[in-house]
Formats: C-alpha cells, sequence, structure tokens
C-alpha cells in the first residue's frame, strides 16, 4: 500500500496500472476512517483490480461557521486500515494540491442540491461536486464507491455523472450502524457520553417512521409528524430537518408512491448528525 501527497504520483500510478489491463475502484473519503468507510473498501476490493482511497478534509464544503478546523485527522490509523483491507494507494493532498491561488472553476448543480443539506448548508454541494468532479479526473476510476448514509450527496453524484456524461459507474452502499443503531460517522467522536445516548433518537425515530410505511401509510405528512414528534421528547436533540423526498429528485412529496427517501439532520448538541432509510 502506498500513501502519495501529489496529484502527479497519482496519475503515474494509475496509468501504469491502466497499462497493464487492471481496473480502479475508488472511495473517495474525509478519513478518521471507520466501518462505513471500510464496507466501501471492501466492496472496491471485491469488483476491482486496484483501490484507490483518498483521503482530504475538503475546505470547500465546509460553510464559514462550521467544523474545518476541528474535523477529526488520524492519517497514520487510517494508512493502517487501508492496508489492513487490502486498499493498494491512498491519495492524501494538501488543501493547496487540490486548489492553488487563481483556482475558480466550479461544478454546480441545481434542483436535488437545493433541498435537504443544502437548504441548511447553502454551498455544501457545490465544494461536493466540484472535489468529486476533480478526483474523478485525477483518478479516472472504473468504479467510485460511495455510501448510502449521505444518500442526498448520492443521489448527486449519480445526477451529476448522468448529466456531464462521466465514464464512470457509481456505486452506492449500504448504512454501516453501531450496534445500537446509530449511523457510524467520524463526527460521532464529538459526542459527550450523554450525547451519544440522545443520539440514539435518529435512529429510533427513523424506525417508528419506517412502521408506519410498512403498516401501509401512504400520507407522508403523517410519517414526518410521527418522526418529529418522538425527536422532540429528547431534549439534547434541536431537528434541522425532517423530510419525506423523492428518492431521484429529492423534491418533497405529500403522498407515498414510487421511491422515497426519509431523510433527517438532528443537532446533538452542537454535533450535526444526519441519517435516512429508502422506502
Ligand atoms: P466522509 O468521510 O464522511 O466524507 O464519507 C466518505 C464516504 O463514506 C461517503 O460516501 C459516505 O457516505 C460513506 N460513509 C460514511 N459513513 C458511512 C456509514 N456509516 N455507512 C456507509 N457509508 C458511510
Amino acid at each position: 500500500m502506498k500513501l502519495v501527497k501529489t496529484i502527479v504520483e497519482v496519475r503515474e500510478q494509475v496509468k501504469q496500472w491502466k497499462k497493464e489491463g487492471f481496473t480502479i475502484g475508488f472511495v473517495p473519503t474525509m478519513g478518521y476512517l471507520h466501518e462505513g468507510h471500510g464496507s466501501l473498501i471492501k466492496k472496491a476490493r471485491e469488483n476491482n483490480d486496484k483501490v484507490v482511497v483518498s483521503i482530504f478534509v475538503n475546505p470547500m464544503q465546509f460553510g464559514p461557521s462550521e467544523d474545518l478546523e476541528s474535523y477529526p485527522r488520524d492519517i497514520e490509523k487510517d494508512s493502517k486500515y487501508v492496508e489492513e483491507l487490502g486498499g493498494h494507494l491512498i491519495f492524501n493532498p494538501e488543501p493547496e494540491e487540490m486548489y492553488d491561488d487563481g483556482f475558480c472553476s466550479y461544478v454546480d448543480m441545481s434542483v436535488l442540491t437545493e433541498e435537504l443539506c443544502g437548504l441548511s448548508r447553502p454551498t455544501h454541494f457545490r465544494g461536493v461536486c466540484t472535489v468529486v468532479n476533480k478526483l474523478f479526473n485525477i483518478v479516472q476510476p472504473n468504479n467510485a464507491y460511495f455510501g448510502e448514509k449521505d444518500a442526498q450527496q448520492l443521489a448527486i453524484i449519480k445526477r451529476m455523472v448522468k448529466d456531464l456524461n462521466m465514464d464512470l459507474q457509481i456505486v452506492g452502499c449500504p448504512i454501516v450502524r453501531e450496534e445500537d443503531g446509530l449511523a457510524k460517522s467520524s463526527r460521532n467522536t464529538y459526542l459527550s457520553e450523554e450525547e451519544r445516548k440522545a443520539a440514539l433518537v435518529l435512529s429510533k425515530s427513523l424506525k417508528i417512521g419506517k412502521e408506519l410505511l410498512e403498516s401501509g401509510c401512504k400520507d407522508a405528512g403523517k410519517v414526518r409528524d410521527a418522526i418529529v414528534e418522538y425527536i422532540e421528547k429528547e431534549p439534547l436533540a434541536r431537528i434541522d430537518y425532517v423530510k419525506v423526498v423523492n428518492a431521484l429528485t429529492m423534491q418533497q412529496v405529500q403522498d407515498i408512491k414510487g421511491e422515497v427517501l426519509v431523510a433527517m439532520a438532528v443537532y446533538i448538541g452542537n454535533t450535526r448528525l444526519i441519517d435516512n432509510f429508502m422506502y
């Protein structure tokens, strides 16, 4: 397993691999890896000859008052983990390697980015689309792996690849959870012991919503209200949003028909957590 910090080094390695006829799987991350990331790396290993993992805390996708500086980082531990899982290359650039002084080109998407997380984080998806586009151009993978944990991001990346005729497959991977149901996240490390317990309202309230749908409820408003009512009982929780949207367009629905995404962002103390399910 090799760790490189420059675009030139990634290009050289990938060029060599392609010459030898190897396929390339790519897993973009912000690091502080956990089993959620691990599941993506394993999937990439299964279906590709070589696996590239990027570890880059992308400044462009953080808002001015967000946690860019405090975002957890541990490149040594991450390197060991990628090696254990059989990854072949880590790309870990500094921000200056990705964005030089004159940088001024962006990938902006409408519609899908304007709902859910896009409302409370208005510049977030511009940062995500731009960096993912750059990373795809650098790594030139055959397949790229994204978690359903960030369901809106996954839908956006799939749309971007389609709209801009990018020559790769996007593979979505299921949410990996702690034993008690909390979705694994690098940001869970911010939680105090008390907040960690309170954070269970996300997965537990989603379960209530899912049960309602499974019992035949077709009213998105009712599903949403039941989820909100459950979360509001937890004093440490503050809802950013709870919404039922069309799984492809991310637009709110009133009646449940076709595939829907039930998604939420909830602050537990100062930590903003997201969770969702598809139905
Ligand atoms: P991040 O490092 O948080 O930007 O995440 C990198 C990738 O890992 C994204 O595609 C995430 O959706 C995915 N991911 C993060 N947490 C999980 C999880 N608990 N289960 C599955 N995928 C995840």
